[in-house]
């Protein structure tokens, strides 16, 4: 490999390093991207919706143009709550999310997605080198100066690393900035890619040309574990998967793939897919810990960014612009830290500072106590979906029972798996989990 020494190494062309790689070339300094797959996106997965402020705020119109890596414009989205056989469901859509001004999110395909924005990367003048593993930091005098790769001769040094390689963050635990993530602290994943024509899509789930829907689905749909499911429209294609904590899949000996099957043969799913062409499978874990789970994100000559700094917030299905949004910002400090000569923790610091001025430190703060009040109260996932769903049942159901006796019987019912006291203290746990 090049014996060139360069001002910044990038572990990973996610959205994190292509983001932090785009900041940095922009501003003239050089930086080589580093990435596992064969191309950007090809290892990668997601549901996936991006939202377009972030996303604009790095790479602008991004959604716009013949070339733009974007499938639709999320129009609507739904929270579905289901039993074996029925689902409950609620949900948002808007004339202005219909109108340019208005778009808000989009759904994309990560092998196209993160295929667009390294081209973004390299005309901004940053390298990208493909099939090459960071097998290693390299440290001297406790300074992070340069990358092992998977390469002969495969030695890169740099002023500064940033590390955006994704949930696995082993070169972060290497260089002792965080710790292995637990069980309870990252879901396990599954998805696939299922070919439907473009017209079908639009009229099953009532959409205009071009326009997109989510579908949030919660309790049967991952089998009662403690976990959501997702359906999203692409162009031609739905991009439908599950997941769940790994410790609840170990713990209940679930097989992931058991959990997307079932969900797929759900009376009120299956007609959405019918006749659809599985494309493409995969599988992948997301970081879940939120705030409590996260490294320090800095040291001499290195930065965390994204999810290797397990920036996730999983209430709003949000990592893809807190992964952008991260690895602008430690763009930014890189860009200080080259006309300072100085990339010491000191200056390095700015980034947490900087994180803790965003979005993205305040939400993830503002959650931090979430993950554990998920993991301790499994019961959300159960019975109140299947309390909403009987009463739900018991209410449209016309039988010439008075509604009066109606209303006692779901009155009861919810009283019967769970006290108005138990209620309560779900509630009041809920409310100061995220208050
Ligand atoms: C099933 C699923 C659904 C999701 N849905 C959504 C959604 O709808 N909306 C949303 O905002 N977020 C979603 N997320 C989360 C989102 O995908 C992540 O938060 C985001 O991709 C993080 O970006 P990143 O760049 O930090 O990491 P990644 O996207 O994981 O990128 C890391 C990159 O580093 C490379 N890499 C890893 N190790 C090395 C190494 N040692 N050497 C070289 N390269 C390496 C990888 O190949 C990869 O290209 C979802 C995640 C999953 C798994």
């Amino acid at each position: 490999m090049s014996e060139e020494r360069f001002d910044v190494i990038v572990v990973g062309a996610g959205p994190a390093g292509l983001a932090a790689a785009y900041t940095m070339a922009q501003a003239g300094l050089e930086v080589i991207v580093i990435e596992r797959g064969d191309y950007p996106g090809a290892k990668n997965v997601m549901g996936g919706v991006v939202y377009r402020r972030p996303t604009e705020d790095v790479f602008p119109d991004f959604w716009q143009g013949k070339s733009s890596p974007v499938e639709r414009n999320i129009v609507k989205q739904s929270l579905w709550l289901m039993n074996k056989d029925a689902a409950f469901s609620i949900g948002y859509g808007s004339a202005q999310f219909k109108a340019e001004e208005g778009y808000n999110a989009f759904t994309v395909l990560r092998a196209k997605f993160d295929q667009w924005m390294a081209a973004q990367v390299e005309e901004a003048g940053a390298i990208i080198i493909n099939e090459t593993t960071v097998t290693d930091l390299i440290m001297e005098h406790g300074k992070v100066v340069g990358v092992r790769t998977s390469r002969d001769d495969g030695d890169l040094y740099a002023d500064l690393v940033i590390v955006a390689q994704g949930v696995n963050n082993l070169l972060v635990q290497q260089v002792g900035l965080g710790v292995d993530l637990k069980a309870s602290q990252a879901a396990v994943a599954v998805k696939e890619i299922i070919a439907l024509p473009t017209g079908v899509i639009e009229d099953r789930f009532n959409l205009e040309k071009g326009e997109g829907a989510t579908i949030e689905l919660v309790g049967e749909s991952t089998m009662g574990l403690t976990g959501t499911a997702f359906i999203y429209t692409n162009k031609d294609s739905l991009s439908i998967g599950a997941g769940a904590l790994v410790s609840q899949v170990q713990q209940k000996g679930v097989n992931p793939n058991d959990i997307l099957e079932n969900l797929k043969e759900h009376p009120m799913v299956k007609p959405l897919i019918a006749g659809g062409e599985t494309k493409e499978y995969m599988a992948h874990l997301i970081p879940e810990g939120g705030y409590h789970a996260m490294p320090k994100v800095y040291a001499d000559g290195v930065m965390v960014v994204g999810d290797a700094a397990q920036m996730v917030n999983g209430m709003h299905r949000e990592g893809s612009n807190l992964a952008i949004t991260s690895g602008k910002l430690a763009g930014l400090t890189a860009i200080e830290a080259k006309e300072r000569g100085d990339y010491s923790s000191k200056t390095l610091s700015r980034y947490q500072q900087r994180l803790e001025e965003s979005f993205v430190l305040k939400d993830l703060k503002k959650y931090r106590n979430l993950s554990h009040f998920i993991d301790d109260n499994t019961h959300l996932f159960t019975e109140y979906p299947e309390m909403v769903l009987a009463a739900s049942h018991e209410l449209m159901t016309v039988d010439g029972t008075p509604k009066g006796d109606k209303f006692k019987a779901m009155f009861d019912m919810v009283k019967s798996k769970r006290s108005l006291w138990q209620i309560t203290t779900d509630l009041y746990k809920g409310w100061r989990a995220v208050k």
